[in-house]
């Protein structure tokens, strides 16, 4: 890849240009903050206080029929509904597999573009991987969200309403053997979410924030997954939130890791972790080092003891992801002694080591196996 990422630094839209603009969707209740709402309610020429009641339909009870909004006059219910709560997506197409604990969407937005998020139902918790970007630029060859290149950033709110729409999907029961509360939310569907900065922050506030102005998570079980996109990281130690940082190292060394994760050819391995530790010291949060094992690639007993130094000590754990082969890859996954040598190697250093299930492969759900162009044709 020679192309390297851009970064945007302000908020959303003002800097965008007119052609990606063109792109977003209208304007929605989760893309403002509450004062926001307030002024746009008044610009309807509706008492501000139907905002905070709009906010308690969306966020507290995960309602978006205007017919369902009782406390709102009738008279203006459906215009109120229309200008705060757009519908932003079309479910496609709808997966399930695990009696149902695992299902996957692919989502049709206002533009045509097409992406997925995926509910994974434990016995403890309900977790959503959802997409921060129409495809994504970083170009890793082994993602298939990587091999189309991007489309666009989501706004904040297409963001949001993935997670609201499984919130109200685990709400109704649905999912058998689980909590009815949603209560993680991991971005590791499609995109880079640091490359999309303020719409991602700003939907990290709204499904933090306490109900009815969020959805009332709780920061920590937000998890943030970059490819390492240094001023990103420290930008995002200084915002004061909480949340886990998820690096997607894949490598030990410079040399394997600039063919893996090409932003690697920007920001070497040295400096991002230096970043990540940063972000564990200001924060107190362990971060949380991503490692596809990759057959005879990266799964190396010397690359385990090459990570095994450069973690030991930190405040972080490794989460090993068999590799989800992807249509018309030359990779695959390591076999199973490999991985358990991987890991060994890796616990006799002191580093935690997990080794990431598979959820969702029956149905190209799993990690890096979201690519909604597919579908498409
Ligand atoms: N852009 C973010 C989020 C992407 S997906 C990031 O790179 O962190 C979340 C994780 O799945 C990343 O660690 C990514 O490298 C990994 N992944 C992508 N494709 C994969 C594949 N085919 N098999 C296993 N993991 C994969």
């Amino acid at each position: 890849m020679t192309a390297l990422p851009i970064i945007e630094s302000s908020s959303p839209q003002a800097d965008a240009p007119p052609r990606r603009r063109a792109a977003m969707p209208p304007r929605h209740l989760a893309d403002l903050d509450p004062a926001e709402r307030r002024a746009a309610i008044a610009d309807l020429g509706e008492r501000e206080f139907r905002a905070g009641q709009v906010s308690t339909h969306y966020f507290g009870r995960l309602v978006r029929d205007p017919a369902a909004m009782t406390d709102l006059p009738a008279a203006s219910r459906a215009r109120i509904a229309g200008a705060m709560l757009p519908q932003l997506l079309t479910p496609v197409r709808e997966l399930a597999c695990d009696d149902g604990a695992t299902r996957k969407t692919l989502w049709r937005l206002h533009d045509g573009s097409l992406v997925e998020s995926v509910l994974m139902g434990y016995p403890d918790r309900v977790t959503v991987c959802i997409s921060s970007q129409a495809g994504c630029g970083m170009a890793c060859p082994f993602c298939a969200t990587g091999q189309a290149g991007l489309t666009r950033n989501l706004s904040t709110a297409e963001i949001v309403d993935q997670v609201v729409s499984f919130a109200a999907v685990a709400a109704s029961g649905a999912i058998p053997g689980s909590p009815p509360r949603l209560s993680h939310v991991v971005f590791m569907g499609m995109g880079e979410p640091l490359a999309n900065y303020p719409r991602v922050i700003g939907a990290v506030r709204r499904l933090t924030d306490p109900a009815p102005d969020g959805l009332g998570l709780s920061q920590r079980h937000i998890t943030v997954s970059t490819v390492g996109l240094v001023p990103a990281i420290r930008r995002l130690t200084e915002e004061g939130l909480a949340v886990t940082l998820a690096l997607s190292l894949h490598a030990p060394d410079d040399e394997l890791r600039d063919e893996l994760v090409p932003v690697n050819q920007r920001w070497k391995v040295a400096e991002v972790l230096d970043a990540a530790w940063a972000y564990a010291e200001q924060t107190g949060r362990r971060v949380s080092i991503e490692y596809a094992m990759i057959k005879n690639v990266n799964d190396h007993p010397w690359r385990a003891d090459l990570l095994g130094e450069l973690l030991s000590g930190r405040l972080a754990h490794v989460n090993l992801i068999p590799l989800n082969p992807t249509p018309g890859s030359r990779w695959d996954a390591s076999p199973k002694p490999v991985e358990r040598e991987f890991v060994r190697r890796l616990r006799a250093a002191g580093v935690p080591t997990t080794v990431r299930d598979t959820r969702g492969r029956e149905i190209d759900g799993a990690c890096g196996q979201l690519a909604a162009s597919e579908v498409e044709q």
